[in-house]
């Protein structure tokens, strides 16, 4: 029998910067040729920020929710950040690589780590600001969280970036349709 799993990819970054355009941008690529790639709704206990809606960006739950659905074994992985839980759930990351499907898990270092050694044929790559100067500059332009949650994630972008090593691939978002297109090529000539 042949193997027609679809692959899994794993994309992470400082939050700020400017993964979620990236990814944006590389679905409209993959959109323009084939359309197979998917992207997974995590879950997590944190508040929406600005727009956000339930389903969309996230699902949006409790901790004791989130709680309910580690006791049965119903993440791929999960993480705490910034003292809250995200995960991804399982089911639909399972049902569309059996479908053949290209599925994305924009996630933390940490839950990277475990898909690698869950998935040890997963793709993962990390996507590094130009420079943390233009970290804090994104994140402030951003202006929909406390001063508090800013610098929290700002403490917290160094203690990832030390941990870009760990992937297989390493982009650097210094201009968004390039890094796209680099993404976009790594997992097209695998
Ligand atoms: P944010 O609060 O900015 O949306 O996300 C904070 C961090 O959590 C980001 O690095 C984001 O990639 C990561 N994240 C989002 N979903 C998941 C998930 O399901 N699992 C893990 N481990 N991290 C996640």
């Amino acid at each position: 029998m042949t193997n027609n799993k679809g692959k899994l990819v794993v994309i992470s970054a400082p939050s700020g910067c400017g993964k979620g355009t990236i990814l944006k941008r590389l679905f409209e690529i993959d959109k323009e040729n084939n359309n197979e790639f998917v992207l997974s709704i995590s879950m997590t206990t944190r508040e929406p920020r600005g727009v956000e809606q339930n389903g969309v960006e996230y699902f949006f739950a409790s901790r004791e929710e989130f709680e309910d659905m580690i006791a049965q074994d119903k993440f791929v992985e999960y993480a705490q950040f910034n003292g809250n839980y995200y995960g991804t759930p399982k089911p639909f990351v399972e049902k569309c690589t059996d479908e053949g499907k290209t599925v994305f898990l924009e996630i933390e270092v940490q839950g990277a780590a475990k898909v690698r050694e869950k998935v040890p044929d997963c793709i993962s790559i990390f996507i590094l600001p130009p420079s943390l100067e233009e970290l804090e500059r994104r994140l402030r332009g951003r202006k929909t969280e406390s001063e508090e949650a800013i610098a929290r994630r700002l403490a917290v972008a160094p203690v990832e970036i030390a941990r870009q090593d760990e992937f297989d691939y390493r982009v650097i978002n210094d201009e968004v349709d390039r890094a796209a297109y680099e993404i976009y090529n790594i997992i097209k000539n695998l």
